[in-house]
């Protein structure tokens, strides 16, 4: 179900361009003198609305086309996509071909430009093996394309190469976008994704929030705290870092002390005699990730997936 169909001067037409006025008059002027195309086959068009009220254009006739048919979801999505590429003022088609250098041919479901970028929107809502996916991200990225994908299933292979969110919901209830431990509404995620906020591992710049945890400790009859570990969360990602750890990197563990209200009596976590303690958070507060917060991180753990970030 296109988005698009070819006018009469071989102009793209989008559905979800036309106001209900334009969309009706068009319609009328198809039924009389049959002037719009199929983007896929040349095929005559109807014009039709789905049960949700999204306009689309059909094959007045199917015949030949070996195009898939797609689901109500898959239509929804496509407009969800475009309108966000527009929104971030890129220029862009749903159906939209074009050709890698050796030759093949594909077709986006929402292919948006801007100067010399190009980005695809591919929406997968049925199986597709992992080789496939590959397969033509791999055409996307030779014919100069970044494609990232929407995907219905978990289970794909993430890496720096294929930028993925799987996506819930469906054209009802609104669709939600998951990313490791982040979900959002897909069109804040989109708004990120053109934002260039969508991005691998953890870049430095990023916001961040420092979360200070210790023991409160009741030991003959006095109480102190001792930093036990920090959590620095960032985009879909929570780290631990121990204090042995934050103690080969003396600058961050200093800048984490100065943040604990002078109020709270602070020591290192020392080993000794507890009668009585519990887990506290004692401060939390905002960093930037600077190169020394990344080589911290990426000694105690591996992060590694896409994730959406929020910068200075
Ligand atoms: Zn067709």
């Amino acid at each position: 179900m296109p988005l698009r169909c070819i006018g009469p001067d071989g102009q793209s037409i989008q559905s979800f361009d036309l106001p209900e006025a334009e969309w009706s008059a068009l319609g009328q002027e198809n039924r009389r003198s049959r002037q719009l195309r199929m983007p896929c086959c040349d095929a005559s068009v109807v014009m039709k609305v789905s049960t949700r009220g999204l306009k689309f254009f059909a094959h007045k006739s199917r015949g030949p086309c070996q195009s898939a048919p797609e689901t109500e979801a898959h239509l929804a999505l496509k407009t969800l996509a475009a309108q966000a590429a527009r929104r971030a003022g890129w220029t862009c088609s749903t159906e939209a071909s074009g050709s890698s250098p050796t030759g093949e041919t594909w077709t986006a479901d929402v292919l948006a430009h801007k100067g010399e970028a190009k980005v695809a929107i591919e929406i997968q809502w049925s199986p597709q093996t992992n080789e496939e996916s590959l397969y033509r991200q791999e055409r996307y990225r030779q014919s100069g394309v970044r494609c990232l994908w929407l995907l219905r299933r978990s289970g794909f292979p993430v890496s720096q190469d294929f930028p993925a969110a799987r996506v819930s919901g469906d054209p009802a209830m609104g669709f939600q976008a998951h990313l490791g431990g982040q979900v959002m509404p897909l069109d804040e995620f989109l708004d990120a994704v053109f934002a260039k906020r969508f991005r691998y591992e953890i870049p430095v710049g990023a916001k961040a929030i420092v979360r200070i945890h210790g023991w409160r400790t009741f030991f003959r009859g006095e109480v102190t705290r001792d930093i036990r570990y920090i959590d620095v969360c960032v985009g879909p990602h929570r780290i631990q870092l121990t204090v042995p750890r934050l103690e080969t990197f003396p600058d961050l563990l200093a800048s984490c002390k100065e943040h604990i209200p002078k109020a709270i009596g602070i020591g290192l976590n020392k080993p000794r005699y507890k009668l009585h303690n519990d887990e506290d958070t004692l401060t939390e507060f905002q960093i930037t990730i600077t190169e020394r917060w990344e080589k911290a991180i990426k000694t105690t753990a591996s992060i590694y997936g896409w994730g959406v970030f929020a910068f200075e």
